[in-house]
């Protein structure tokens, strides 16, 4: 009889054959297949050298080829076609066989996914990957959600291909059911106002003080070896260092204004909706997304009033750069003390009880947010696992002190030149709106009150009242 694989791997387009890659390298024998042979034999004909893969031509000798429980790893195109696999994947397994979705299914699926097959007695484990291809092939970073007893059969071959940082693999048990998944989510809605805000202090430096995409690039250099040092601002740097062959122009130049998404940053807005928390710089960078689509909208605005080109003279040059790097991190903050928040409340609604720790610890490395920014997170949640928001860590607190003044200069600058800056004067209004004592929701709640007796309370006693605005305005308990 021949030796069963320990893990299999079905859909084998770039993320399912460099995942298959990856245990492989790692001594894991992999069972390989896809719907189409033709990938799964240029698998084997290609990287066949790699370490010990099983090839399956079908489902059946997929399942066949595992030993028990069966680990089975799902990396096809989201949506419907993870449901056809899993459909026809079920009734060839056995009690105690582990599903993981590996691709970047919305977290509700998720949730439908493992009730259904929990009742089969199978487990199904909805599991975030982030880091491309390249993480794929060379460590991701892996957010899976499902039971413990189901990650505990996958922890090993999972930590064995994870990305590593200090020694301690990018991979943790997020929560049960869709809890990976939603994480996964977030992290991808970071990601978003990450590199909106990135897109915003480049913005800057190009309209505001008339720099090269390749003078910007050595800024981003700069920034990366210091507290902003990130894979995003690394990729930055690279792609406004680059010239178009074509043309002979920088890149950045050729390359149409018009950001595409797949979806889960939209994704991310929908849910912190539902949750009703804030997550205002994601819904700005996936909003500034959609912006920039509508060529005609912009077109037919070209004519419109108001300011445009530089602004910022040469002699304020040193002092407007230091102040976008202290406005780009005072922002980066607030996105992500609103994506963690978010978390927080996806953890309380959905009973996943979510250690903010651990998931700033796992994306650490591997993924595209990763940066050691999310060590002082990590490091913020172990001193105070119950911070209410980021924004008030005494680390980030002192940060955002001594960024503030900048930060106001810097959208204040933008306003007056005409450069949108969405991202920054959003979280700019955020985390002023958090600091003040008083909001104007009192207003707000008064005019509820006038016009659909909507009620209010006063800061003065319990109850709930209304007032009789149509008639003597007289107050009454409701
Ligand atoms: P794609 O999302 O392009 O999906 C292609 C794969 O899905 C192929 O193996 C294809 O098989 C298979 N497939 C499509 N429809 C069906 C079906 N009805 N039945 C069976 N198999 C089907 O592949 P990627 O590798 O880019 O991504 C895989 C998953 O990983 C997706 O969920 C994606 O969102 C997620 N992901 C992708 C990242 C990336 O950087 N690309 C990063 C992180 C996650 P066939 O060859 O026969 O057509």
């Amino acid at each position: 009889m021949t030796e069963k694989a320990h893990i299999g791997v079905t859909g084998l387009a770039v993320m399912g054959r460099n995942l298959a890659r990856n245990f492989a390298r790692h001594g894991h024998r992999v069972a390989v297949h896809n719907r189409r042979r033709e990938r799964t034999d240029d698998l084997i004909e290609q990287f066949g050298g790699e370490g010990s893969f099983v090839p399956a031509y079908s489902l059946s000798e997929l399942v066949d080829a595992l030993e028990r429980p069966r680990r089975l790893v799902v990396m096809v195109k989201a949506g419907r076609p993870t449901d056809d696999v899993l459909d026809e994947l079920a009734p060839l397994l056995e009690e105690g066989d582990i599903l993981v979705d590996a691709g970047n299914a919305n977290f509700t699926d998720t949730r439908r996914r493992e009730a259904a097959l929990a009742e089969r007695g199978l487990h199904f484990v909805g599991s975030g990957v982030s880091g491309g291809e390249e993480g794929a092939l060379h460590g991701p970073s892996i957010m899976p959600g499902g039971s413990e007893a189901a990650y505990r059969e996958l922890a090993p071959l999972l930590g064995d291909i994870a990305a590593n940082v200090d020694g301690t693999p990018c991979v943790t048990h997020v929560g049960s059911d869709g809890a990976g998944h939603f994480v996964k989510m977030v992290h991808n809605g970071i990601e978003y106002s990450d590199m909106q805000l990135i897109a915003e202090a480049y913005d800057l430096l190009r309209h505001g003080l008339g720099r090269t995409p390749a003078a910007i690039a050595e800024t981003f250099l700069d920034w990366n070896a210091g507290r902003l040092d990130s894979y995003l601002i690394e990729i930055t740097a690279e792609v406004l260092g680059h010239t178009d062959s074509r043309t002979g122009k920088p890149f950045v130049d050729v390359v149409l204004d018009q950001a595409e998404q797949k979806g889960t940053g939209r994704w991310t807005v929908q849910s912190a909706l539902e949750l009703g928390t804030p997550v205002s710089g994601i819904a700005e960078a996936v909003f500034a997304r959609s912006l920039s689509g509508h060529a005609e909208l912009r077109e037919a605005a070209q004519g419109l009033p108001g300011p445009g080109g530089s602004g910022v003279s040469s002699g304020e040059a040193e002092r407007f750069t230091a102040d976008v790097e202290q406005a780009l991190y005072a922002s980066k903050i607030v996105a992500y003390a609103q994506g963690f928040n978010q978390i927080q409340a996806g953890s309380a609604e959905y009973g996943w009880n979510i250690d903010l720790g651990a998931v700033a610890a796992i994306w650490r490395g591997g993924c595209i947010i990763r940066a050691e920014f999310l060590d002082r997170i990590r490091a913020a949640y172990a001193a105070n696992p119950t911070l209410p928001t980021l924004l008030t860590d005494s680390g980030f607190q002192q940060a955002l002190g001594e960024a503030q003044e900048s930060w106001r200069r810097v959208v204040s600058t933008a306003t007056s030149l005409g450069i949108p800056v969405p991202g920054f004067s959003t979280a700019l209004a955020y985390y002023d709106a958090l600091r003040a004592a008083r909001l104007p929701a009192a207003l707000v709640q008064g005019q509820r009150d006038f016009f659909g007796a909507h009620t209010y309370r006063r800061t003065d006693t319990d109850g709930v009242f209304h007032t009789e605005w149509a008639a003597d305005r007289t107050e009454h308990e409701a």
